[in-house]
């Protein structure tokens, strides 16, 4: 994903895609040092873009570091980032890590950078299963304790188990690994949160060992402004017997309709499709009223 054209904004300043290198000593590739966002511009404007930044903001001071810059800075240099790519319609990938200044467990006074980089993502899913529903098969891994890692962050750490399920998944024909938590609920797939439907109501896991997505509570908005019951709450494996349909929600994967949870199968129906269409229109409708 390297070799290519374009403009990655690094520390302030605009460097060509190529050339927006790190050292081999870098502190968050040693040390997973590092917390990132995944936001959308969609007819350019990022959808709640300055909630996503916060949220980076508040990683690294989960993750005992500072951004040396303001949430309106990172906010305008998203942006401007998309702007010099020639992109109005893309996938905005800002990170903050731990350099190459010190190595080591502890590196207090190593520097800490900022990149930003902008890509077209169309859709996470092809998006012709996607109508149908993905397949997703169960991960090998949990969710962690919050006692045992610092779960409200968006740290690259807390990945390891997702790229391993993913795989994994993948390697055996599946779209996506369900991951359930250390307690044995289910919690969400490898980069996104998930729905269920029962007798029309929603039913989500409670976000109390995994992120809290920003589009997940976008759906639960969007999903009670429709007068549609949510229930948040812990849910077992063996409940998906009872469920009928079944989508996963992020930033990425916007509303997907599964099809499949291992054993479990659901068809996706009027409250999925419908959802998956509102999601559509309100990310694109705000930036219609914001142009
Ligand atoms: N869970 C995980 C593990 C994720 O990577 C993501 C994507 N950031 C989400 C949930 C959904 O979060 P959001 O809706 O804020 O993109």
């Amino acid at each position: 994903f390297d070799d290519r054209d374009g403009w990655i904004w690094l520390d302030g300043q605009f460097v060509p895609w190529r050339e927006a290198k790190v050292h081999v000593l870098t502190h968050g590739l040693h040390y997973a040092s590092s917390v990132f966002e995944g936001e959308r511009m969609y007819g350019g404007e990022i959808f709640k873009l300055t909630e996503h930044t916060e949220r980076l903001f508040k990683s690294a001071e989960i993750l005992d570091f500072e951004i040396p810059y303001t949430v309106a800075e990172i906010d305008e240099a998203c942006k401007a980032t998309a702007a010099k790519n020639g992109l109005k319609d893309c996938y905005v990938r800002p990170i903050a890590w731990r350099g190459s200044e010190m190595i080591g467990v502890s590196a207090q006074q190593s520097k800490i950078h900022v990149a930003i980089a902008v890509w077209e993502w169309p859709s996470y899913f092809d998006p012709a299963t996607k109508a149908k529903g993905i397949r997703l098969t169960w991960a090998k891994y949990q969710r962690p304790d919050p006692k045992t890692a610092p779960i409200a962050a968006k740290a690259a750490g807390l990945y390891m188990i997702c790229t391993i399920s993913k795989h994994a998944a993948e390697k055996d024909g599946y779209a996506d690994a369900m991951m359930l938590d250390y307690r044995g609920y289910v919690a969400e797939a490898t980069g996104a949160n998930v729905f269920f439907v029962k007798d029309g109501v929603l039913h989500t896991p409670k976000p109390d060992c995994f992120l809290d997505g920003i589009t997940r509570r976008t759906v639960i908005d969007l999903a009670k402004a429709k007068g549609i019951e949510v229930v948040e709450r812990h849910i077992q494996k063996e409940e998906l017997a009872t469920f009928t349909e079944c989508f996963i929600v992020g930033t990425a994967a916007e509303v997907t309709p599964v099809s499949e949870v291992g054993e479990f199968k659901f068809t996706p129906a009027k409250l999925s499709l419908d959802l998956m269409d509102t999601y559509a229109a309100l990310v694109r409708g705000e930036a219609m009223a914001t142009a």
